[in-house]
């Protein structure tokens, strides 16, 4: 670990990865004990799915008035009614509506745009149903990534771990260096996985740290699975990579003096027109 790192990242960041592998391994047993109805649950989430993206996109319509907000509303809408329906037969009711209303508060702009809202949001996501796979995926990249990098304890430049960054606000963790850190294709200086995040680390680049503008672009991706959940394993897809459609969801999150496109999803509006 380099500097910069506080224990209390260190410690915040393990925290949450024992978490996510103890509600991981719950979760496991619970559907393998046969404790849920598979079958039942399935049909309650198509239901509540497709309910919730009729609400969604109309009251997205009517918030911002055009058809990219009444498709995210759609979006945000069958997410909702996923983590309601699945997270009512996994975790009981009261936590299945809890989620499916927290999701769905990402509806209203003035909440989604608000920091105590997007706390509850992320950290709440690591519990949401349509949120596992992305956290699953990111947990497990983060223990490749962090066991290479302890494993070599610094000998091996390329696996080195120069330093670990949560955002307290949205509960990404972000890891500086790392194997994993140089995945992104083009090598972009960092990417995300449901709540976690990784900074390449390359002084030659001038990328020796988890910078703030970035991080909150990164946290940005982090309230995206949130709220947006499998839905947007489309920014997958190949594009120019300021242009597509999370990324701009992404930078609201983001201080608007960065420049990027946006959307006005998690903060304030186009800081230039796209
Ligand atoms: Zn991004």
């Amino acid at each position: 670990m380099g500097t910069g790192t506080a224990v209390l990242d260190i410690v915040g960041g393990i925290l949450v990865a024992i978490a996510a592998v103890v509600a991981l391994v719950a979760f496991a047993v619970v559907a393998l004990t046969g404790t849920i109805d598979v079958g039942t649950v399935a049909l309650a989430a198509g239901l509540s799915a497709l309910g919730g993206a009729i609400v969604g996109g109309v009251v997205g319509r009517l918030t911002h008035a055009d058809w990219e907000g009444a498709l995210r509303g759609a979006f945000i809408g069958l997410t909702a009614g996923v983590n309601g329906a699945v997270g009512t037969g996994i975790l009981g009711a009261p936590i299945g509506i809890g989620l499916a209303v927290i999701t769905a508060l990402a509806l209203v702009p003035v909440i989604a745009q608000s920091d105590v809202y997007q706390a509850v949001l992320g950290w709440t996501s690591y519990v949401s149903p349509m949120s596992w796979p992305g956290h699953v995926a990111g947990l497990f990249m983060f223990l490749l990534n962090d066991v290479a990098g302890l494993v070599t304890a610094g000998r091996s430049e390329d696996l080195k771990l120069h330093g670990l960054r949560v955002d307290w606000k949205t509960g990404t963790i972000a890891t500086l260096g790392g194997w994993v850190a140089r995945l992104a294709p083009g090598r972009l200086p960092a990417y995300t996985i449901g709540g976690f995040s990784w900074f390449d680390y390359d002084d030659t680049r001038g990328r020796t740290s988890v910078e703030d503008g970035l991080l909150d672009h990164e946290a940005g991706h982090m309230l995206n699975n949130a709220a947006f959940g499998l839905v947007q394993v489309i920014n997958a897809l190949p594009d120019d990579h300021d242009s597509k459609y999370f990324e701009k969801l992404a930078e609201s999150n983001a201080p608007s003096s960065r420049g990027y496109a946006r959307s006005d999803q998690w903060g304030m509006g186009a800081a230039r027109p796209d």
